[in-house]
């Protein structure tokens, strides 16, 4: 069994390089093992170049057990994120270039615009709100946004991705990654139409009934909505594009 998850574990980082997910040393994966301990990728190695032999195992405090190599700073977010969903088994984070546009833009994908995604994502993509890397806002962040969706947007950072293993996780990236190249191709022929009537609800209710996403898993969040969406800076590029494309939708 663990033989196995260390062979999916090299098999999607080289898949997150191999996507363009990731550049330098950017991106992290990890799996929980059964007894409290994390399977997770090194630090300071390319995805490209991830071997078996480099894989670490950390506890739950993020303290190494086993390997040679040294955890990556991250790996507090993915501890935070599995004590958040207790039955969430990979987490995957990476920079892929078109959704950590979106992130670092403090634009959001707004209301649903194709029907598939709503039931394997949910009718929202939630963004965590920027806070120092590491820092117990960001911990805090991400956690509320996970009781929301499986798949975060990570505010002038990039996208992380739970799931019941590594290779939910990647395709739920990829899913975003895809969402984010439609929109931005939408929002230039005068954006995208968002899904009529209760049909939103009616995919969301499919969703839970196929036992996707926080709510089927037991998981209560907050009482209220998702996480807010970044605020948008007066001023700043990302400002002056939302009022052109305002201005350009009518
Ligand atoms: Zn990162």
């Amino acid at each position: 069994m663990e033989e196995q998850l260390r062979r999916d574990l090299v098999r999607y980082a080289h898949a997150v390089h191999a996507a363009g997910w990731v550049a330098n040393h950017d991106g992290n994966l990890s799996v929980r093992l059964d007894d409290g301990r994390y399977l997770c990728t090194p630090t300071a190695v390319s995805k490209a170049d991830v071997g078996a032999e480099g894989l670490i195992v950390v506890d739950g405090t993020g303290q190494r057990l086993q390997g040679t190599r040294k955890p990556f700073s991250e790996m507090k977010l993915h501890l935070a994120a599995y004590r958040a969903r207790p039955r969430v088994r990979a987490v995957l984070h990476a920079h892929p270039p078109t959704a950590t546009g979106f992130a670092v833009a403090g634009v959001e994908l707004g209301e649903p615009f194709m029907p598939e995604p709503v039931v394997s994502l949910g009718a929202r993509i939630p963004t965590v709100p920027y806070a120092f890397p590491g820092s117990d806002d960001e911990i805090r962040g991400l956690q509320a946004a996970l009781r929301h969706g499986d798949a975060v947007l990570m505010a002038n950072h990039g996208v992380l991705t739970v799931g019941p293993d590594l290779e939910t996780c990647f395709l739920r990236m990829e899913l975003v990654e895809h969402l984010c190249k439609i929109a931005m191709v939408a929002r230039q022929l005068g954006g995208p139409r968002p899904i009529p009537g209760n049909d939103v609800q009616v995919l969301v209710d499919k969703r839970h009934k196929a036992g996707l996403g926080p709510q089927a898993e037991g998981v209560v969040g907050p009482a209220g909505p998702a996480p807010a969406a970044p605020a948008v800076a007066p001023g700043s590029a990302a400002q002056l594009v939302e009022q052109a494309l305002k201005r350009f939708q009518g």
